[in-house]
């Protein structure tokens, strides 16, 4: 009786978005028209669902299937104090990639097309700037050059825009849609590289950079990847529907 209750907890459906539906609308106003009870509406072409009726079976088919409701279940804590996630706690990292594609482009070429250089600390980087992703980014150097003493922790870049994978899924990163930074690998931990499988528990966690570059991010609508259990601390990326302060 008690183990079919914690299977039937595993597979429910029971994700009722955390984060307000309405962000989206609020976030992304050129693609998104409004909220028409459970389906998003676009400003062109067709709605949609909220949920999208997936029954997930395990916590990584929640990554690997996310609809929108699965995007919005964890709320991102921006701004606040930076603390080792919770298990399991990942705001962010589920991405729909019909929902990201659809803004940012689907495919290497079109999402190329919609890359602009943002100069980061001399470096020339590809963003995207669809919904103000690369002024996002120009606004986030912009603030954190007022600090030279961050500067080691945030140049050389390790990249931006590159169309892939995220490595040993199926699961599209968001690199692929130009609206991801990964800052200088020196000071970075990614969980992976503790030897641990995705969702074990106790994967340690690490984090090397200051408070202040975290924030400078989250001001400008990024979410960043040392806020996951599974934590890449070198990674941000813009996703005003959960980040900002
Ligand atoms: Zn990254």
């Amino acid at each position: 009786m008690r183990r079919g209750l914690i299977l039937g907890a595993l597979v429910c459906t029971c994700a009722s978005a955390q984060v307000s539906p309405a962000r989206l609308v609020t976030a992304y106003p050129a693609f998104l028209a409004r909220l028409d009870g459970h389906t998003l509406l676009w400003r062109n072409g067709p709605a949609t669902p909220l949920d999208a009726g997936h029954v997930f079976t395990s916590p990584a088919d929640r990554l690997d299937h996310p609809d929108l409701r699965e995007l919005l279940r964890q709320p991102y804590p921006a701004c606040m104090p930076l603390n080792a996630p919770a298990y399991a706690n990942d705001p962010g990292r589920a991405r729909p990639a019909a929902f990201f594609g659809r803004m940012y482009g689907s495919s290497p070429a079109t999402v190329r097309a919609n890359l602009e250089p943002v100069n980061w600390f001399g470096q020339t980087l590809m963003f995207s700037r669809v919904n103000g992703a690369a002024n996002a980014l120009r606004a986030v150097e912009h603030d954190l050059a007022a600090q030279p003493a961050l500067r080691k922790y945030l140049t050389p870049s390790a990249g931006t825009y590159l169309w892939r994978v995220v490595a040993g899924s199926t699961r599209q990163s968001a690199h692929s849609w130009g609206i991801a930074i990964d800052i200088n690998t020196r000071y970075s931990a990614y969980w992976e590289w503790s030897g641990y499988r995705e969702f074990q528990r106790g994967i340690p966690y690490s984090n090397r950079l200051p408070q202040a570059v975290v924030w400078a991010f989250e001001r400008h609508g990024f979410v960043w990847g040392g806020r996951w259990y599974h934590s890449d601390t070198m990674h941000f990326e813009y996703r005003p529907e959960l980040s900002g302060c």
